[in-house]
């Protein structure tokens, strides 16, 4: 029997990249998955018809829309918040527009999301986010609004881990480092600069991550809660 038979599974962002690796893992252990996107509507509908989960439309950016797909998915067993952006630059330049867009989907997309989750989740689901290594370690600048985005989410994570325990219902962030996927390329101009900090001199795999994700959700991960789980080459180490 698949690890997940039966079960119900919302992951928002997952058309490309790391999301699109932890539809494909869900699927293949049985679930039933539901995946939102906002700009890639190709790559969505293509997943969605390999593998015959279901793609909806909803920018992560707006709050009403992310509480009503995660209303319209319910009860979910397991809610996956992978969406995310990053922006570049001297905090100085930067546009405040950006910097506060990049909020609502990195920090105020992950936090309403889980709530609404919670709502109808039954005892023993699991909430997990996809967080990143620099939301514990920042060693370049140019990254402070992405850096606050994912520190933001340990906080979250703690203090919903507490609100929900009762209910046997576990929230965790995973941590990655550099996985190779649109928004980093193994082969891309950060490479060498990145490569530098890890113990490990490659990227990481979607897979790898979506292994990490696949665990957190099943029955074995049931005590983990409240915690960060770092899977980065010891980029942070
Ligand atoms: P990609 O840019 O390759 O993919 C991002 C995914 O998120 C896409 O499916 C995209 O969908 C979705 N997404 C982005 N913005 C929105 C939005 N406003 N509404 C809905 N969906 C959205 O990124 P990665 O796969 O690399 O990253 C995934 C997560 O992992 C992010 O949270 C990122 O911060 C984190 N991470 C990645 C690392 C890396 O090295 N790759 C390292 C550490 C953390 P669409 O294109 O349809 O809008």
């Amino acid at each position: 029997m698949s690890a997940f038979n039966g079960k119900s599974v919302l992951v928002l962002g997952g058309s490309r990249g790391i999301g699109a690796a932890i539809v494909r893992r869900f699927v293949a252990d049985g679930a039933r998955v539901t995946f939102t996107y906002a700009g890639s509507e190709a790559a969505a509908l293509a997943l969605a018809a390999e593998t015959c989960s279901t793609a909806v439309y909803a920018d992560s950016a707006e709050r009403d829309a992310v509480i009503e797909v995660v209303r319209n998915s319910g009860p979910l067993d397991v809610l996956v918040v992978n969406a995310g952006i990053a922006i570049f630059g001297n905090a100085l330049d930067l546009d405040p527009d950006a910097v506060d867009r990049l909020l609502r989907i990195n920090v105020h997309a992950p936090y309403h999301a889980s709530v609404e989750a919670a709502r109808s989740m039954p005892q023993g689901g699991r909430i997990i986010v996809i967080g990143s290594v620099n939301g514990d370690r920042m060693p370049v600048p140019g990254m402070a609004a992405y850096a606050m985005s994912k520190s933001a989410l340990q906080g979250m994570a703690r203090g919903l881990a507490r609100d929900f325990g009762p209910r046997e219902i576990t929230v965790n962030v995973v941590q990655p480092g550099p996985i190779d996927t649109d928004a980093n390329p193994a082969d891309g101009p950060m490479k060498d600069m990145l490569h530098g900090f890890m113990a490990l001199k490659r990227h990481g795999r979607p897979e790898d991550v979506a292994a990490m994700v696949a665990w957190l959700a099943g029955p074995e991960a049931g005590f983990v809660t409240g915690a960060m789980h770092t899977i980065d080459g010891a980029f942070g180490a």
